[in-house]
């Protein structure tokens, strides 16, 4: 006889007022950590983190806790680690396999749709100097020397990572008669001809191009991969994109080249520390040349609901035994097999 329901631990769930109701209409015990929407600066303590995961079958992580191997450690029958996103560099994933627990992550077509449609505003109205021109009409005055933009057609993209994002932004830039540069040493050239780009490296990329955007993971190797040498690469009347993650850049570095005027501006949704600090350097630049947005230039409601329903569907996958889609260390399901397959979770 069944004893106990599975229990889901959301440490940080959006402020979506019954999003958990599939879950509970499943047979979930859910628990539910602090709103990350409303907090996005509070760190769950590691002991309490692992206290509220201690009996956990299933974990949905948002975007402000690390699923660290100490706490993965802690937790004796989960079988997931659920994101309602893309980005995973907070779950440790080496320790998730070691331990036998899937890491499943929800690439709604919204949320990578959404992020490649931002880039392209973004570049769009950093080369239409859109903050300036809108700034000097508020301000009372009407024309000056800031109002002058520039053309994207003709003009060269360079996508660092051509993945989802990366992909339907060169899908997206390609109508406006640019050229396209991508750099991703792990996709296969005919990926890159299709996008209707050229594959270069990340150097002749910097430096051939009018506007760079980054749409890489962050991993060890793409950690600073914009650092100081990087942007003395690119050309001093380029513009930089950051929607991938804050630490593909280094913000010293970037602060140091707008203030040098080493580079024309940028346009940054994402910061090595989040929230952004009041005292951050980036705060101080002139406005009309960085583009600051809180890590929602993409968001949209319909990626939230599509990202739930996926998680909650991976969670019912994995909590009946099977294996759901999406799992980003599939080199764990034949461990995970031996152990949970076809076993429910309510035992
Ligand atoms: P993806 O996995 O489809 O694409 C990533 C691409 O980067 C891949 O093609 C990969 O080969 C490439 N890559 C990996 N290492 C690289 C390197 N060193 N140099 C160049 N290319 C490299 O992922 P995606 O769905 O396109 O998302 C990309 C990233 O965007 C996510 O990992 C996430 O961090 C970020 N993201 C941000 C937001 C936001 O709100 N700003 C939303 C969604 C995703």
């Amino acid at each position: 006889m069944t004893t106990r329901l599975p229990v889901v631990v959301s440490t940080g769930p959006w402020e979506d007022p019954g999003w958990e109701r599939p879950l509970l209409e499943a047979g979930f015990a859910v628990r539910i950590g602090p709103s990350a929407d409303l907090h996005p600066d509070h760190r769950i303590a590691d002991a309490d983190l692992v206290a509220m995961l201690a009996d956990a079958d299933a974990w949905l992580v948002s975007g402000r806790e690390d699923a660290t191997r100490e706490t993965l450690a802690a937790c004796p029958r989960l079988r997931i680690v659920v994101k309602a996103t893309i980005g995973v560099e907070r779950i440790d994933i080496h320790a998730a396999t070691d331990f036998g627990i899937l890491v499943v992550n929800s690439p709604a077509l919204e949320n990578f749709v959404g992020v490649a449609e931002a880039t392209v505003m973004l570049a769009l109205a950093l080369t239409k100097r859109l903050g300036a021109k809108a700034r000097v009409l508020r301000s009372g005055a009407w024309r000056d020397h800031t109002g002058l933009g520039s053309l994207l057609a003709g003009s060269t993209v360079g996508i660092v990572g051509l993945g989802r994002i990366g992909g339907n932004v060169a899908r997206r830039l390609e109508p406006f008669g640019v050229r396209l540069l991508a750099a991703d040493p792990y996709i296969d050239p005919s990926r890159a001809e299709d996008h209707g780009a050229e594959l270069v490296d990340l150097p002749t990329l910097l430096a051939h191009s009018d506007i760079v955007t980054l749409h890489v993971p962050l991993t060890e190797e793409t950690r600073h991969l914009i650092g100081w040498e990087e942007l003395e690469q690119m050309r001093p009347a380029a513009w930089l994109i950051n929607t991938s993650r804050g630490p593909v850049v280094s913000e010293a570095a970037l602060v140091d080249a707008l203030e040098r005027d080493r580079i024309a501006g940028a346009a940054i949704d994402v910061f090595e520390a989040e929230p952004l600090a009041d005292d951050s350097a980036l705060r101080r630049i002139d406005p009309d040349r960085l583009i600051l947005t809180p890590h929602s230039v993409g968001a949209n409601l319909a990626m939230r609901v599509t990202g739930t329903r996926m998680a909650v569907a991976a969670i019912v996958e994995a909590s009946a035994g099977r294996v759901p889609d999406n799992v980003l260390n599939p080199e764990v399901i034949p461990v995970w097999t031996a152990r949970f397959g076809g076993e429910p979770a309510d035992r």
